[in-house]
Formats: C-alpha cells, structure tokens, sequence
C-alpha cells in the first residue's frame, strides 16, 4: 500500500485543497502558483494533524520522516541548511485550518537560530541589532507556544531593559540592547523549566510543529471554532516556510492589506505596516503602524508591485483579499492571502460592488455572506439626533475599527468583563490592546475600545469577525489596567462607569447614547431582494404580538408559521390570571368563567396580528402550555387565582398539586387538552373565526384564510376529534354571519408516532408544521429542558458534534421529516409543509429543509432575513450541485478610475477584462462548464438523501439544549 502523504511543497498543492492544506497553505500553493512571490516552503497537511490526535498526541514516524525529506529539499532549494556555520536557513512555523480563525492558533518565527547561528547571521548581515533581535524573538515565542512560558513575563523583562536604557519603543533598542534581552530570555528560560534552550534546530522544528497542532485544541481555538462552528475534526495544517526578514533595517519592512476595506467595504487598498519589524509586530499592537499609502513614499517599487498583486489576487478569488507581506531589502514577499473578514455592512457593499463591477455573479454574492452575520445589521443603531445632541460628551476619538452601538460600563480586563456580563452587566472592555487570551471576554462585551493598535491589530481583527462594535488606536486615553481606571483630558473614569462607543465614527461618548431599531435598506435591501429572487422555501415568522408581527414583516416575513396562543398571556396580570385560572379549574363551570375571560382577550389579539400582517397567511396553533409552567408558583399567585375563581387557597393548592406531572413535557398539553375540554377548542376556534371576518370584513381585498393548528398529534383519530370540534364551531359560526371567510385545519408533526402516521392524518389535515423542538426532545429521548446539563460532556466526547436543538439532526430527526414530508404529499398532493422549532431560522438546518423540498421556514423576526439568505444559499448549493451555474451578467461599463490614482489606492476594477467574452452570451444559469467540480447531477431523491447526511458538515456551537421558549417568556 502506498504511503499516506503527508507533506505537500507549496508547488504541489493549489487553491482548492484548502481541506488538506488548510486555508494558508492551499493559497500559498495558489500564489506560487500564479508566480508571485512567495518564499519557498511546505505544508504538513491537517490529516497529520488529525493522525497527532489519533496517535494520542504524537507525530508519528511516517508524518515525521516526511517532514525531513521536504526540510532537505528546501534546503537544497534555498541553498541554505538549517543551523549551517555558514549559511544557515530559518523557518516560520504557521497553523492554518481550514477555515480562517485569525489569531487563534500559534506561530513561530525565525526558527533554526541558536548561540552559534546568531552569530554567523551577524557577520553575514553585519547587522547584529537584526541578529539578536531576531533570536530574542524566537526565544519569546518558542518559549510561548511550545513551552508555555507566559509571554506577559517576556514583555516585562523588555520593559525593564527599556527602562534602564531610557527608551520608549522597542524600535529603539540598539544592538547591545538585543544581546542583553537574548541573554535574560536564555536565563528566564531556564530558571523557569530547568533546561538551557534548545540548540538543535532540528529538535527546534520537530517540538514547533508539535506545538501548533496541540494549539488546535487551545482554549481560545476551541472557544472560536464553537462561535464559528468548525468542527473539530478538521484539524489544523502546519506551514513550514524559509523565514523573509522585515526586520534587517530601514529598507524592510512589513504589513497587512486588505484590497478592500474591512470595515465599511469601500473599494480601496486598506492596511498597514511597520517598517524594520517582524509580522506580529503589526497585528500586536505593540507599535500604531503606518497606513499603506505611506508605503508608496517610502518604497515606491514594492509598493507599486504589491498593488499590482493585490489586484491580481482579487480578481483571482473573486473576494476581498487579506494579505501579509514583507519586503526584505526592497524586494516584496507574500506570507498569506485569504478572504478577508469584514464587517456585516462592508460584506454587504463588497458584495453589490463586485456584482456591479462585473467581478462576480449575484449567486457568488449570495454565497459570500455568511447568513448570521446580518444578525449584526439588525441591532438597534444610534440615534443621529441623540449623536449630535451629545456632541460635547465626546471623550476621545480612535479608528473606527467595527462599526457598531455599544453602550455599557467600563471593564478593563476579560475575565471582569465575563463575570459582570454573566450577572446581566452590559460592559465595553478597555484595553491597552487585546490578545487573543481576551477572546471570550470580548465576546461577551457590547464594545472594546484599545489605546494602541490600529485597523488590523487584533482587536480590529477579532471584533470585526465577531460583529462587535470597536474602536481601537485611541491613543488619546491613558489607561491603568491595575487601578482599573482610564484617564482623558484631566477627566478618570473607573470600572462601573458608563460610556458609549461608535464603532461608525471611532468617537467615544461619557455616558449613555440613545438607540434606534435598525431598518434594511440601501445594500442590504439591494442584496436582499437578491437572495429573495433565488430561493425557493418561503419564509415566514413565529410571532405572538402584534409589534413581533410588523417587526417580522418590515425584515420580509411572508406570513406567521406560529402563533403559540399561550404566549399571548403573559403580558398582563389579568391575563395570565385568566389563563391560571383555567388551568387549575376544578369543573365546567370554573372553566368556562376562565374561558369567558380569555375569549375577548384572544379574538383581539388575533385581530391586531391579521392587521399587522396586511393579510399575509397566519397559522394560529391551538393551546399547548406545558402545565408546569402555567400554574401559580407563590402563595400570593395562588391567593390571586383562588379569589379570582371564587374558591379557597388549599382548593387552589390541591388543584395545582394534582396537576403535578413527572414529566410534563410529555403531559396534558397540546391536543390532549382538547381530548379531555373540547371547550379550550371551541373558545380559541371562536375567537380566531370571528377575528378573521373582522378583519375580512374590514378589509375587503385581504382574504385572511386562517390557518388552525393543532399541536403534538400523536394519532390520527386524535387529531379527527380535535379538527372536528374546530370544524363544527367555525362552521356554525361562518354559516351565521354569511362571510366567505374560509380556513384550513392542520397538525404539527413532533411527536415519532405522527410522522410515521403522517400519511394517515394528512387525509383530514390540510398541512403539517414541523415541530423540530419536541420532535428532537422525542427523538433523542432528551429533555429540552434539561439535556443541556449533560449535552456538553457527548460533544467532549465526540459522541454528538453538534447540539441537535440547534441544528436539526439530519441522521435521525431528519429522516422522520422528509418520511412524513413524502407521506403527507403521497396522500395529499399539494400539502403545506412548513417548520415552525427553532431550527427554522439556523441555515445549516435551512439547507436540509430546502433539500427534503418543505414550503416554508419559520422563525423568530430577528432571523428573517437570516433564513432568506440561508434559503437562498441554500437552492445555490444545490443548484451547483447539479451543474447550474450562473455566469456574470454584464454590466454597463463605467469609467475606470485614472491610472496613477488606481495604482496608488484602488484595486483594479475587474470589469472590463474578465466578463467581457463569456458575459456577451451570458444568460442566468447554465449547466457548469469548468467552474465547479460537476458531481453528477443526483435524482432528486438520492439527492436529498446524500444532502441529509452532508447537511451539517459544519458542526454546530455547543449551546445548551434549546428550552420550551414559553420558559423564557414566562420568566420576563
Ligand atoms: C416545537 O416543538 O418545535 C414547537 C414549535 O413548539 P414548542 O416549541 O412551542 O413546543
Ligand atoms: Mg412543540
């Protein structure tokens, strides 16, 4: 059998390998490829990473014996030899998964220095500043990442050496400075772990390698991938490349770009760099860099080539490239190229630009945003009249780095900021500048506001990534991370004070800044009106209010898929009094008076919900409380519902204590209520009804067709007792009062035994609405309300990858689906099959939804547009599937920017050359030529099968189990 191969030279791979060499190495394979400059290198691939963890965390001989043979031909290549007396070759050591998780795993840099090597790099270079500042850095790092040694201390040893010498940066540190620092580091490193600092460039390499596959399960790698959903199983690849020196002197240098901007999506090379420094330098934020443009004063050659290769990459990946480079004595190097991140709004510009530039096709624009990030658009914004109003309670002002509102009180380090926001805080964390250590507390933080650092430091990066409001380089303020206080102009604000950031403008305000609900338009409607016009489920919303209804349809709800009618009683004293009361009536008589009480209340509820949905479908589910939550819990509730119905408070007691149920999501709920009080039935279906001729008659041209649901069906004859009562009442009523309203009666399926029954019920059930949240608790056996407990020890141990409340199950639940979807449409043609838990608004599920051919989703107003764009992607996918692929449209041609002005800002607009000849016969979409790797065109069947296993790839965040929402509410 022949050998596994582990190792890739960036010559062997390309750009579509991404899965085995993680995103940096297939897009420097790609680089070499299109012959840019990229220094030589190779890549351990993620299966090696994979086979580490198999291997019980060892790097096993093949991966290794590879990893020397590859090392000997960049040797041989470079004509250089690791630890060589005379020419000896340095290397960086990269992570890089699959999927881009900026700054979360580790690198090393300058690796293969040792105390002889130094100095044959002095005499070779005659630069001993660059010497040993290169081989204090390595210390720092190895010592870091593969030790664990804490970097904190390295920088306090810095400080200290900067102190006695009375400099300020670490640019200003000469020669004899750089010797004392590489000396303190070799004695810290010591005194610390026992042993001197490895010598053997060898065991040097072999121990970095290990190093960046264990930091794929550090704390913060494992922290993003469940914010961002990677799957652990991917693994990271490791980039082993000949080191490119920016730190040699004044004619190196070294940056970041991105060939649009990241935060608000303008069409303009945006980055910057720092000149005589090293890579981390820049992104760390231990030196404010230099915006790009300076670049072309300085080194107008490089920079004029690094323009012409950033246009070429972006015209290449049809994305907004994020790139690292370093010039070595005048001659530019590529280290990376990736899609950058960038904020909601600038994905969105950046994705109608390219559209209209003529780069991409609206399907590529569609499928570059990913669906939640527009959850960023849709918080609440400033107010621009408070803005102005509150013009002097400007603070200070730094880079508008993450757009965004944020108000809260001040915290200044993450672990406060974790703890405050778990107590219900709203806090904005101040920071000198972030790490990645400060990753979860940035999470949780409304806004981060750093003194240093600029557009591309870390907390830029990650804040962009995470769609959080930030603002960074406010050098104005002087921030005392021990005292917790920050000090600007004469004015100290300590911990607990309130300020409020623009992430828009970078200004920072005291105090608290007015906010406004967000609205879609400009590009977002633009983009919008896009995914709209290419997916094929409908989308409707789950909303028990009137507000949550016009909310549902201002973000494009087409109709409700859920009113959950006991929700409709929580906002009042009175009525949830009314709805106890019905709960804990003893006999007809105490019922009815309780029903009397909520009929008025229901059939103006429901009429204001028509109204607000301008006669849109609605689909109106009959009571399903889970009764644990509904029954008076104190003695004063329970005195209040005894006075209420005329009774004792023991009678209310014993009533409540006999509705005890073991399990009470699996009790006396939903259509069983009505089995056992047909009169719940008879008064909701009164209500409904007469709301609907209301409304009908109120608006002649609406039609509102009502839509009856009658939830957890577990028998056909069950559901037969229950529509019948709907039937009699709503026809009795319809029959009096001569309106043509009509309305349809129909189940949810989330219980088995209905999906499997589903061809059964569907002969008298006019649709199905899947209940996805009781069908998994049903399914699995697990607790809504509880599985959350335990849920976390099956994702550790990788028995369940992701939690199967969030993410429909597509193995399990999702087979009960699509068999009652083909039932219910074996006996009824052209049944409607919607969804209404709360995987109708998660776009892995989405995908599957699409695939099983469901009507429509549902879900909360505030994922609306998410599940649009999901759904859109969702026929995309499929559709590439099959071979159709959409081509460019051409666009009228626009005036190309003047040349010289294009070189020095802009990315080269694309327009004129790629589309030209193809989009002269371009039509909407046709079969795949060489774009897509074409799978054959599954039948549709096998597809949806195949499409139900891959569905969800990506592994979900490990939340906890979703609860009944009634809980929540109640809870408010
Ligand atoms: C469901 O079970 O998926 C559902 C929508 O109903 P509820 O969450 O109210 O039980
Ligand atoms: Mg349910």
């Amino acid at each position: 059998m022949a050998t596994k191969k582990y190792v890739y030279k960036f010559s062997e791979g390309n750009g579509t390998m991404r899965e085995l060499l993680g995103g940096k190495g297939a897009n420097l394979a790609e680089m070499s490829i299109l012959g840019m400059p990229v220094p030589n290198g190779f890549t351990i691939t993620t299966e090696a990473c994979t086979a580490y963890y198999a291997d019980e965390r060892k790097i096993n001989s093949t991966i290794m014996k590879q990893v020397w043979e590859h090392l000997a031909w960049l040797e041989k290549t470079t004509g250089k030899k690791l630890g060589d007396k005379e020419n000896p070759l340095l290397v960086s050591v990269r992570s890089g998964a699959r999927a881009s998780m900026p700054g979360m795993m580790d690198t090393i840099l300058n690796l293969g220095i040792n105390d002889t090597v130094v100095k044959v790099i002095e005499n070779k270079t005659q630069n001993k500043r660059f010497a040993y500042d290169s081989y204090r850095r390595f210390i720092q790092m190895f010592s870091d990442v593969v030790m664990g040694l804490s970097k904190a201390k390295f920088e306090e040893i810095i400080d200290e050496v900067k102190y006695e010498r009375g400099v300020k940066q670490d640019i200003d540190l000469d020669a004899e400075a750089m010797v004392e620092l590489t000396d303190k580091f070799k004695s810290f490193y010591k005194k610390n772990l026992g042993e001197e600092f490895p010598q053997d460039p060898k065991d040097q390499l072999e121990r970095a390698i290990e190093a960046v596959f264990r930091s794929w399960m550090n704390e913060r790698a494992i922290f993003y991938r469940r914010m961002n959903d990677i799957p652990e199983s991917w693994g990271t690849a490791v980039n082993v490349m000949e080191m490119v020196f920016g730190n040699m002197g004044n004619d190196c240098g070294t940056g970041v770009a991105f060939t649009r901007n990241p935060a608000t999506g303008e069409r303009k090379l945006f980055g910057e760099f720092l000149m005589n420094a090293q890579g981390e330098d820049v992104v760390a934020g231990i030196r404010t860099p230099e915006p790009i443009s300076k670049l072309a004063d300085l080194m107008p050659d490089a920079f004029d080539e690094f323009v012409k290769v950033t246009q070429i990459l972006e015209n290449h990946y049809h994305d907004m490239q994020d790139m690292e480079f370093t010039i070595e004595h005048g001659k530019l190097f590529m280290l990376q190229t990736r899609n950058g991140k960038r904020t909601a709004a600038a994905a969105l510009k950046i994705a109608v630009d390219m559209v209209n530039e003529g780069l991409i096709t609206k399907d590529e624009a569609l499928m570059m945003v990913e669906p939640r990030q527009l959850d960023d658009l849709l918080h609440p914004q400033f107010d621009a009249a408070e803005l102005k109003a509150k013009k002097d309670d400007v603070i200070a002002k730094g880079l508008a780095a993450s757009p965004g509102a944020a108000c809260g009180s001040v915290v200044f380090n993450a672990a406060d900021a974790k703890a405050q926001a778990k107590d219900g805080k709203k806090v904005i964390l101040v920071r000198l500048e972030t790490s990645p250590e400060d990753i979860e507390g940035m999470h949780v933080s409304q806004g981060i506001l750093t003194v240093r650092g600029g557009m591309t430091s870390h907390a830029a990066v990650v804040a962009r990534g995470m769609g959080a409001c930030c603002v960074s380089g406010c050098g104005a303020i002087t921030v005392n991370e021990d005292a917790k206080t920050f000090t600007v102009n004469g004015e100290t604000f300590t911990e607990g004070d309130i300020i409020s950031l623009d992430g828009s403008t970078g200004l920072v305000y005291r105090g608290v800044i007015k906010t406004v609900p967000a609205t879609i338009s400009g590009n977002f409607k633009k983009f919008m009106d896009w995914a709209d016009e290419r997916r094929q489920l409908k989308i409707r919303t789950n909303a028990d209010t009137p507000a949550d209804a016009k909310r549902a349809v201002e973000f494009g709800a087409e109709g409700i898929g859920l009113v959950r009618t006991e929700h409709m009683f929580f906002n009042s004293a009175e009525r949830i009094r009314a709805i106890r009361m019905l709960c804990v009536a003893k006999n007809s008589e105490q019922r009815q008076k309780a029903l009397d009480l909520l009929e008025p209340m229901q059939q103006a509820d429901f009429e204001h919900i028509f109204e607000a949905m301008g006669g849109r479908s609605v689909t109106i589910r009959l009571l399903d409380p889970p009764l644990h939550e509904f029954l008076p819990k104190t003695d004063e509730e329970a005195r209040d519902v005894a006075d209420s119905l005329g009774v004792s408070i023991s009678a209310v007691e014993e009533a409540a204590n006999a509705l005890h149920e073991f399990n009470p999501m699996m009790g006396h709920r939903g259509s069983r209520l009505d089995v056992t009080y047909p009169e719940i039935g008879v008064m909701q279906t009164r209500a409904i009804i007469n709301a609907a001729i209301y409304i009908n008659r109120k608006h002649p041209k609406w039609h509102v067709v009502p839509e009856i649901m009658i939830p957890l069906v577990g028998e056909p004859k069950e559901f037969d007792y229950v529509a019948n009562i709907v039937r009699k009442t709503a026809d009795s009523i319809l029959s009096k009062s001569k309106s043509k309203t009509t309305y349809k009666v129909g189940t949810m399926i989330e219980i088995p035994r209905a999906a499997l029954l589903a061809g059964e019920i569907a002969k008298t059930a006019e649709f199905f609405s899947f209940g996805t949240n009781d069908l998994t608790q049903m399914t699995f056996g697990f607790s809504r309300d509880d599985a959350g407990k335990f849920l976390s020890d099956y994702y550790d141990k990788n028995i369940y990858e992701s939690d199967p409340f969030a993410h429909v199950d597509t193995a399990g639940v999702g087979q009960l689906i699509e068999m009652a979807a083909e039932r219910g449409r074996a006996t009824r043609k052209d049944i409607h099959l919607g969804v209404c838990g709360e995987h109708g608004g998660d776009p892995a599920s989405i995908e599957f939804f699409h695939r099983v051919g469901l009507t429509y989703v549902s879900c909360s107003p505030y994922r609306v547009p998410i599940a649009r764009l999901a759904a859109a992607q969702a026929a995309i996918k499929v559709d590439r599937e099959k071979g159709i692929v959409a081509k460019v449209e051409p666009q009228p041609a626009k005036k190309a920017p003047a040349k010289k002005a294009a070189a020095k800002t802009a990315a080269k607009p694309a327009a004129k050359k790629a589309p030209a000849k193809a989009a002269a016969k371009a039509v909407k979409a046709e079969p795949a030529k060489a774009e897509e790797p074409a799978k054959k065109a599954p039948a549709k069947k096998a597809a949806a099968k195949t499409a139900a296993k891959k569905a969800p790839a990506k592994a979900a965040p490990k939340k906890a189990a979703a609860k009944k929402p009634a809980a929540k509410k109640a809870g408010k």
